[in-house]
């Protein structure tokens, strides 16, 4: 079963004043960019195969990476068409660029509610009291079986494409009308109050306050590895002047463990060691600073920014303060500049650490999106 993502960025909807309002900045990027990102690491999940950006035709030139664009048409209809012609997957998520804040988890429900024949859509149950207005006159309106539609909504492709393409000029305001209009049932899953559509200029205030309130997330590293005669002492990709070294299958340098164990905690990816297995011969004598490289660009990837790294190192001997310049620097070239402080303790002449048998570090990651 292939699936692919629909980003809806056709419309010329201008009630907030200006340009359209998918293109306005939200936190830095374009409204529909927010919904890329989702449809990213649904890629990455492997739970789409492809993303199609449907932009306004004199938008529809440049391409983001990876990412096919269709040029949209004159109503929504048109613009889905234009979609569902330019992918071949067997279903299609469609997803308005107006609520940029569509989670992950809305998604993979949707998917996982798929038989490859149904449609599915996100339901929310109405929580207002809900009043209409007619002749002038207010009545009251029952809301005991009224939700809210939210999208992405998930069709099979060719079914929905024959839908339009036999109905070109049908009058819908989403995909789930026409769906119906036409004697089909749906499917539905909960869907989430974060997913709101930015319309009215009270959505954008809203939008842009949790846009820049961003995310905050911590996440903890530890690493240990014996020191023993015969090996060096790598810490932070520096070579340190010491009789005694790191044991280990990589280059041991327990602090590039530890510090890239931290930022792939904070970002809820693996561990080092179920990405970088220590039975995997690719990994023998590994620079372990590559290794960090690579776990910070992961976690880039995931739209983390990295704040502060902290990181406390037990080692008896030899002496670090002297290194404490080269080790920061160091880390500097992969972690960027001033984003670090790090800590040396003695051990006390106490347990391994103390009796320099082992070398011991933990570290903390601060991330934000
Ligand atoms: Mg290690």
């Amino acid at each position: 079963m292939s699936r692919a993502f629909v980003i809806l960025a056709a419309g010329r909807g201008t009630r907030l004043g200006g340009e359209p309002k998918q293109f306005r900045l939200l936190g830095g990027r374009p409204v529909w960019g927010w919904s890329l990102e989702t449809a990213r690491i649904l890629r990455r999940e492997k739970l789409i195969d492809r993303i199609v950006l449907v932009l306004p035709p004199e938008n529809a030139l440049t391409a983001p990476d990876g990412v096919t664009v269709a040029a949209g048409g004159a109503s929504r209809a048109l613009s889905v068409l234009s979609a569902l012609r330019a992918c071949g997957e067997d279903e299609v998520l469609l997803h308005d660029a107006a609520r940029p804040f569509a989670g992950v988890p809305l998604c993979r429900r949707l998917i996982a509610a798929s038989t490859g024949e149904n449609a599915v859509i996100p339901l929310l149950p109405e929580a207002n009291a809900l009043k209409k207005i007619e002749n002038g006159r207010i009545e009251p309106l029952d809301r005991d079986g009224v939700y809210i539609t939210q999208t992405p909504q998930l069709f099979p492709r060719a079914a929905l494409r024959e839908l339009l393409e036999n109905a070109p000029r049908a009058d819908f305001k989403d995909e789930a009308e026409l769906w119906l209009q036409r004697g089909e049932t749906l499917d539905w899953v909960a869907g989430e109050n974060m997913n709101f559509k930015v319309t009215e200029s009270g959505d954008w205030e809203m939008a842009r306050k949790i846009a820049d309130a961003g995310e905050i997330r911590t996440g903890l590293g530890y690493d240990v590895h014996p020191l023993v005669p015969g090996r060096r002492l790598i810490l932070g990709g520096v070579i340190v002047d010491s009789p005694l070294g790191l044991d280990g299958h990589s280059d041991a340098d327990a602090l590039a463990h530890a510090a890239a164990d931290a930022l792939l905690s904070a970002a809820g990816l693996p561990d080092i060691g179920t990405l970088y297995p220590a039975g995997d011969e690719k990994f023998k004598d590994a620079d372990s600073m590559a290794l960090l490289r690579d776990a910070l660009a992961k976690v880039n990837a995931e739209g983390w920014r990295l704040e502060w790294l902290s990181a406390v190192l037990t080692v008896q001997t030899p002496r670090l303060a002297p290194w404490k310049d080269a080790i920061v620097r160091s880390l500097e070239t992969v972690l960027g500049s001033g984003r670090l402080s790090m800590t040396f303790k003695s051990g006390e002449r106490v347990g391994p650490a103390g009796e320099a048998q082992a070398v011991f570090v933990w570290a903390s990651a601060t991330l934000r999106r």
